[in-house]
């Protein structure tokens, strides 16, 4: 079997976002792979955290996994900081990466402007810690939202470049984007990405939002004065609520717009708040039932990180030994 790699932070909680442009596809390519799904909480730390709401929402994100459909038994589910590997790997694979390389990240000059009293160097080297996961279980696929596909491609050049001088030490993976949701844009500016660090709850729908929540969010979402429902650049909050409903519903964003032809935005609205709902209702149901069961979650942990140890000790010792470390005795 190929093997699958993907993670998310645990720095808020999780978006729709989030659903439809990563965790969606996640459950849909979990039987064609081997699959890894982590929570990286070592990446949320580049960015200031209280230690117990951390802890808190990584368990939180671990168990969301499960309720979004992942089998813990066939699937690798792990918290990135019970893997050594990880840090291991990304060590040296910062000293095959460039300054000018991680300068041209716009993810770091995004979240740097944000972070202005606390740009630390994690923040700078984030995307060789996620080519160090990536690389680390030698995956063949990583699926995720287009704002990754920069650091996707940096991990590409990384590995070619290991390659390069050591021979065939990694698989180089490739990008998995869905057709649609792969990007959703803020319910209140439509030309940022929504996102679970967003400090205003409006702007995006969580995955724990109960259905009067979601249906006034949609409502409120910021749209223009064209009144007509069409998918186009010029209309990016309609286009946007096109996308959500899109990947909602499995329908492409052409019969959206057929559908509603004629129709105005707050009855759209209206179905888009529904479409979310119905998406969203049984997923809360199954982590309300998870989170109640300590022991079946606590085992989880325990096996899978045993396991992703093993997979990343692999590689690990392989590389380690490629770059002239002693063996050891
Ligand atoms: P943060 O603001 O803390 O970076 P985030 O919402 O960007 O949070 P991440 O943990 O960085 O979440 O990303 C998890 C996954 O969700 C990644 O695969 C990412 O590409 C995807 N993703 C994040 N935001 C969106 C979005 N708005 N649309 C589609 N996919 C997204
Ligand atoms: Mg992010």
């Amino acid at each position: 079997k190929k093997v699958l790699f993907s993670g998310m932070q645990a720095t808020g909680n999780l978006t729709l976002g989030n659903y439809l442009g990563a965790l969606k596809n996640w459950v849909t390519l979990s039987d064609e792979y081997e699959c890894f799904y982590s929570v990286v909480d070592m990446h949320s730390i580049t960015v200031r955290q209280d230690p117990a709401t951390l802890r808190k929402r990584a368990r939180a994100l671990l168990t969301l996994y499960i309720a979004a459909g992942l089998d813990p038994e066939k699937n690798c589910i792990y918290y990135q900081s019970h893997v050594s590997g990880h840090a291991e790997l990304a060590w040296i694979l910062n000293c095959y990466t460039y300054m000018g390389e991680l300068n041209r990240m716009t993810q770091f000059k995004d979240k740097s402007a944000k972070h202005a009293d606390n740009i630390n160097a994690g923040l700078f080297t984030y995307p060789v810690l996620m080519a160090a996961d990536i690389l680390l279980f030698q995956a063949d696929v990583v699926p995720v939202g287009i704002d990754q596909m920069q650091h996707l491609e940096l991990t590409r050049d990384i590995a070619q470049r290991f390659n390069g001088v050591y021979g065939d030490v990694f698989t180089i993976p490739e990008p998995y984007v869905g057709k649609v949701g792969a990007k959703i844009m803020s319910l209140q500016d439509p030309a940022k990405k929504m996102s679970k660090s967003d400090e205003n709850p409006n702007a995006s729908i969580y995955l724990m939002d109960d259905p009067d929540t979601i249906m006034r969010k949609c409502k409120r979402a910021v749209t223009d004065s064209e009144a007509q429902i069409l998918y186009r650049e010029e209309q990016p909050g309609v286009k946007n609520l096109i996308d959500i409903y899109s990947a909602c519903t499995g329908k492409t964003p052409d019969e959206t717009v057929k559908e509603f032809d004629g129709k105005g935005y707050g009855d759209f609205k209206m179905a888009v708040g529904e479409a979310v709902v119905s998406v969203l209702k049984p997923l809360q149901d199954e982590y309300a039932r998870l989170e109640k069961d300590k022991a079946f979650i606590d085992g989880i942990i325990k096996n899978n990180a045993e396991k992703a140890n093993y997979f990343a000790t692999k590689t690990l010792r392989k590389v380690q030994r490629k770059v002239g470390f002693p063996d050891r005795i």
